[in-house]
């Protein structure tokens, strides 16, 4: 009797953490299950990377995650990385918005889009008193009538008028999901929020209720809420490094790009095309990389699924780490950075104050920031080359902070199609994709592009692709010891 053999395509945190629960839940189960991971690039991570140099902190990629979605959390401390753990410093829990060219300071209680205290609102520049006014009557507006999806640009309007989309919630947006709110589905992009209308009729009244009834963490803070983001001492890196760890090493192989996946129905086995590294057989299959490359894996042995796959779409975005001395910035940096709206006609479209928002970022004496280029709005700037892209990131920076001279470091990163855009019908696609691979037991789907973008996301879904994998792959023999542990052949 053989053991049952499942691949995991992919490294980032979506592949390792199903290797991780895999292996878990075989041995909680007793079943030796061969679980091995194939990773395209020379390293496993993904989007994670951290650098450390000259003293700072670099994030490239994600650079925290939210609690209050609590796998990531669980997941970490599962790990025992509880005391690496790190919550964003306590002062200046708050963000700008570019507006003609200054930073203007989003209102306390101000969530995303919905003034939660309406004084520190009233006070603000960002919006017009005729904005305001239509802002604040959103409680009284009756609720949609219909359940179908609708754009989060067309919410916004609807709930809170055009100013508040223009002046605020595209640029908060576009800083999450790099997307144009136009096309980007509410219900999959933003759940809580079509919940809350749904539930209380008003977004206003929803989040004031749940706030109260401490059901809901909101509004702590302006703008995203900074006090349940956490992050780790040494870097987002730490996490993904802690996973590969929790895997025997040869059970993870770096450099197999996968070319093609193969689906045998008589022996109900799965061929992976690893090139010239050759043709591997597996009683399953789990693609953890993007559907756009999934799409592409699937091209050939199953072209429906795959020219669904190839429907979600995604935008490019680059991150340009810059560090300067303290000195030279003349802005107070109360805050942890600021969103660009597409108004403004600017390359940045947001910017993290990297050693404000998280401590240990930047030597004594020195700043690190983080601004982020791309996205939907920024397709073209994406495509400059690198120098011509730092210079006006740089030159952007100092209009906005007041930055005299140069950075004393830079790293420009980029992620080409990275983001993915759950755009208007992507619940109904996502539902209708997984039904097509429901029929092919042994293939499985997770990562980043179906059920949510963050990383406690991903953790969640990979848990629950484990869960599945788990259930349809066959049982060979079952054994006390070295469960989950097969050698490298
Ligand atoms: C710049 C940036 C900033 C972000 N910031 C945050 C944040 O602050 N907080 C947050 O929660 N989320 C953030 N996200 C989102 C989050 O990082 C990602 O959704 C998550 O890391 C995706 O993980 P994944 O494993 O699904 O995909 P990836 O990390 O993309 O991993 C996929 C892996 O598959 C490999 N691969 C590709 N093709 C093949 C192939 N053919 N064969 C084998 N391997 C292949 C790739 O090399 C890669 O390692 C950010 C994303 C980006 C890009």
């Amino acid at each position: 009797m053989t053991t049952p053999r499942v691949a995991i395509l992919g490294g980032g945190i979506s592949g390792l953490a199903v290797a991780y629960f895999l292996r878990k839940i075989s041995k909680e189960n007793n079943r030796l299950i061969e679980v091995r991971l194939f990773e395209g690039s020379p390293r496993a991570g993904g989007a994670i990377k951290t650098e450390i140099a000259e003293g700072f902190l670099l994030e490239k990629g994600p650079d925290a995650f939210i609690t209050d979605k609590p796998w990531a959390l669980a997941l970490a401390k599962e790990l025992g990385l509880e005391n690496e753990l790190i919550s964003t410093q306590a002062v200046n829990r708050r963000s700008f918005i570019a507006r003609n060219g200054k930073l203007l300071p989003v209102p306390e209680g101000f969530y995303l889009v919905a003034p939660l205290s309406v004084r520190a609102f009233l006070n603000s520049s960002i919006i017009s008193w005729p904005g305001k006014l239509r802002m604040i009557a959103e409680p009284f507006l009756p609720k949609k009538s219909d359940d179908r999806d609708e754009s989060i640009a067309s919410f916004v309007r609807r709930r809170f008028g055009s100013e508040a989309l223009e002046r605020v919630a595209q640029a908060m947006i576009g800083g999450i999901y790099t997307g144009d709110p136009e096309v980007l589905s509410l219900r999959a992009s933003m759940p809580r929020f079509f919940e809350l209308e749904q539930k209380y009729g008003s977004l206003i009244r929803g989040l004031q209720i749940e706030v109260k009834s401490k059901k809901n963490p909101f509004a702590q803070a302006s703008g995203p809420r900074y006090s349940l983001f956490a992050s780790f001492r040494q870097g987002m890196s730490v996490f993904s490094d802690a996973l590969v760890k929790s895997v025997p090493g040869n059970l993870i192989r770096t450099g197999f790009l996968a070319h093609g996946i193969d689906y045998e129905p008589r022996t109900r086995k799965w061929q992976v095309d690893f090139g010239e590294k050759g043709l591997k057989e597996f009683d399953a299959v789990c693609i953890t990389l993007s559907a756009g490359r999934a799409a592409l894996l699937l091209q050939k042995s199953l072209p429906d699924i795959s020219k669904k796959l190839a429907n979600i779409s995604y935008e490019s975005v680059a991150t340009v780490n810059l560090a300067y001395k303290r000195e030279q910035i003349s802005h107070s940096l109360d805050g942890f950075g600021f969103v660009v709206p597409k108004s403004e006609n600017k390359t940045v479209i947001a910017c993290s104050f990297s050693s404000q928002k998280f401590a240990g970022r930047a030597p004594e004496g020195h700043v690190l920031l983080r601004a982020f280029v791309g996205g939907a709005f920024g397709r073209e700037s994406f495509k400059r080359n690198d120098e011509e892209l730092l210079s006006a990131v740089t030159s952007e920076l100092k209009e906005y902070l007041g930055i005299h001279g140069n950075p004393v470091l830079t790293r420009l990163e980029r992620y080409p199609d990275a983001m993915v855009q759950y755009r208007l019908g992507h619940t109904e696609l996502v539902r209708d994709i997984r039904k097509d691979i429901s029929l092919f037991p042994g293939l499985s789907l997770t990562g980043s592009s179906y059920d949510g973008v963050g990383i406690p996301d991903c953790v969640r879904a990979a848990e629950i692709e484990a869960q599945k994998i788990f259930q349809v792959i066959p049982e060979s023999f079952n054994r006390e010891s070295n469960l989950g542990m097969i050698p490298d052949k």
